[in-house]
């Protein structure tokens, strides 16, 4: 990142004339800064980074890619980017996705806008000047509007683990992977954890180290990527009608392009199923889910999946005890499916042990390794493939304060509430990017970010059209919403099992269903909020 990145805000932003303070500069940070300055608003991003590219620049662990494919995982905005961009497979990797958040900066001259190294402490509403104090580890500054473009999966989960201060080897976690990268040539590397990081880093370790030995918690349903160059017919059908492609993708409720089977697995007989999954299965990738129609809603109809992946695990790990280890015991889809290359075939290799930490936890890091089940796994370097606390974690470490000096951790105790996800009552003008409430992790992430932005972006015009200083949720709203989010929720087979949906990773977090299931008919409510006047917000002239 060239250091003019590092450009300060201007004078009379520093003395407050800032009308936008966003807080990230992802893919959701920067398209927002982006559409902000485009209408004339004096608006900075604050990263605390080094540079931008959030998620992509964070996560550089060994394998790390997108599960969505590239030509989706990708901003719609500028028909003329979609044209130009080149994705060279089917699911990128991080340092080509990186790449083209890079370019994005640079042709939409962003960069000058954002401010590195920066990490925002505190943000307080002053209710006398309408206006919000934003702290950094660098100085304040004072904006009418404060966006959060955090992210929902960038504040690592590091568990507790007594002793890691005696590991006298060396340690990594997925999400905060150094950029020199790290060599594992005849290393005994230990992996904690079995989510989407660790299955995307475990053949490649596997490949590289002497030995890779792998505690697991819980076993993840995975199903393969078949990943490699992009199909040129496909980008080609893509560059034909761009428009049409992303309109039928926003139809469908993941607002990704999962052929979405009506029919339902209950009603199919049992070839009509095999030969679905076994489709699925030959097409790879995330499409699984949306198999049939009932996969989500019946424990019944679910199983029938479950069934299909636990004997692709029985066919695939030759040792049978190892096998049943990595079949999990849970609903498809519940904790957040994985997709990956050659994982379970990993687990067939010499230098590859699989330890069951799911009875016992860990007992703990020792100088020399990891201690569980009674027994010293000797170790050179420990990965924590141990996530996030999602959705909340990143807001929740600010000191964000409304009206009467409320705290969102105060105000948040009980698990998050929000009207829509962008938006909380007692917190005027500020908004949240795929805040909790809203369809973020449940969907293909740009366009859900790019959805929330353009909503943003179109409320901050709206209200210099209306001359309206202040906009602020209202609590009935909020509270008819965070209703209906869990009736949705309920109605479905995702609150029965401890996913980070659910906050049930991080000890001490309230269990409480935070994404909004539903793309499409989330994107109309929200359209119609709009519509009808920011309907559910209340609107003041005075700040
Ligand atoms: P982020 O990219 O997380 O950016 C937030 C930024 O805010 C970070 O750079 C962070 O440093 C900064 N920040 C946070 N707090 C502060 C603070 N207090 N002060 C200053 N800066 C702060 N989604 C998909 O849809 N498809 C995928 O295939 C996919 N793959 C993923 C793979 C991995 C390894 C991970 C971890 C996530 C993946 N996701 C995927 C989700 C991914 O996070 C989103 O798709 C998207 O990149 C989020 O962009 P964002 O800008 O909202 O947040
Ligand atoms: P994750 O899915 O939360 O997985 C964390 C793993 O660590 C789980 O297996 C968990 O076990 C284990 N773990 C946590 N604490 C532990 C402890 N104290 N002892 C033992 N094991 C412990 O995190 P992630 O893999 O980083 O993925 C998070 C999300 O990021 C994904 O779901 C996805 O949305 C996104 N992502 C996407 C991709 C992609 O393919 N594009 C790649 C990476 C991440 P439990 O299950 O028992 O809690």
């Amino acid at each position: 990142m060239p250091d003019r990145a590092r450009a300060k805000p201007s004078e009379s932003e520093r003395l407050g004339e800032l009308d936008v303070l966003i807080v990230g500069a992802g893919f959701a940070g920067l398209y927002m800064l982006h559409r902000l300055r485009s209408a004339g608003l004096e608006a900075i991003a604050y990263e605390a980074g080094s540079g931008i590219g959030g998620t992509w620049f964070w996560n550089r662990y060994p394998g790390a890619r997108c599960d969505i494919e590239s030509i989706e995982y990708s901003y719609q905005f500028s028909e003329e980017l979609q044209r130009d961009w080149e994705w060279s497979e089917r699911y990128a990797t991080q340092p080509e996705i990186l790449r083209y958040v890079e370019h994005v900066a640079e042709r939409f001259d962003l960069l000058p806008h954002v401010e590195l190294n920066t990490r925002v402490n505190s943000a307080t509403f002053d209710e006398t000047t309408g206006r919000w104090s934003v702290e950094t580890d660098r100085g304040v500054v004072s904006a009418q509007f404060c966006i959060m473009a955090t992210g929902c999966l960038s504040s690592m989960n590091t568990p507790d683990f007594k002793g890691l201060d005696s590991f006298k080897g060396s340690w990594f976690h997925t999400g905060r992977w150094p950029h020199e990268g790290v060599d594992f040539t005849d290393q005994r590397v230990g992996m904690i954890g079995t989510g989407s990081s660790a299955i995307q880093s475990i053949p490649l370790i596997a490949q590289e180290a002497s030995h890779l030995t792998v505690f697991q918690r819980t076993a993840s349903y995975s199903v393969p990527a078949h990943n490699g160059p992009l199909d040129p017919e496909r980008v080609r059908e893509f560059k034909a009608d761009i428009a049409g492609f992303r309109e039928r993708n926003s139809q469908l409720p993941f607002g990704a392009g999962f052929k979405l089977n009506l029919a339902k697995a209950l009603e199919s007989t049992s070839e009509q199923r095999q030969s679905e999954y076994d489709e699925r299965w030959a097409t790879g990738g995330l499409g699984f889910v949306a198999a049939f129609s009932d996969l989500l809603i019946d424990r019944e109809a679910n199983d029938t999946a479950a069934e299909f992946l636990l004997q692709k695990i029985r066919e695939t790990v030759k040792d049978a005890a190892v096998a049943e280890l990595l079949s999990p015991d849970l609903v498809v889809g519940c904790k957040r499916l994985c997709v990956d290359t050659g994982y379970f075939e990993t687990f067939n290799r010499p230098n590859v042990t699989l330890v069951d930490v799911s009875k016992a936890p860990i007992e703990e890091i020792t100088r020399n390794g990891i201690r569980a089940n009674g027994e010293e796994y000797e170790l050179d370097a420990i990965v924590f493939a141990t996530g996030f606390d999602a959705m909340t974690g990143a807001l929740l470490s600010i000191d964000i304060r409304g009206r009467g000096g409320m705290t969102l951790r105060e105000k948040w105790a009980e698990g998050p509430r929000t009207y829509l996800g962008l938006g909380v009552a007692g917190f005027p003008n500020f908004f949240t990017i795929t805040g909790p409430g809203s369809p973020s992790v449940l969907s293909n992430m740009i366009p859900s970010i790019e959805q929330h932005v353009n909503w943003i972006a179109d409320c901050v015009e709206y209200m210099r059209e209306h001359d309206y200083a202040c906009i602020e949720a209202t609590e009935e709203a909020q509270d008819a919403w965070v209703a209906h989010v869990n009736e949705v929720a309920n109605g479905t087979l995702f609150p029965t099992c401890n996913s980070w949906y659910l906050g049930a990773n991080v000890p001490g977090k309230p269990r409480v269903f935070m994404p909004y299931l539903g793309f499409p008919p989330y994107v109309q409510k929200c359209n119609e909020v709009a519509e009808k006047g920011y309907e559910g917000f209340s609107l003041d002239s005075a700040g």
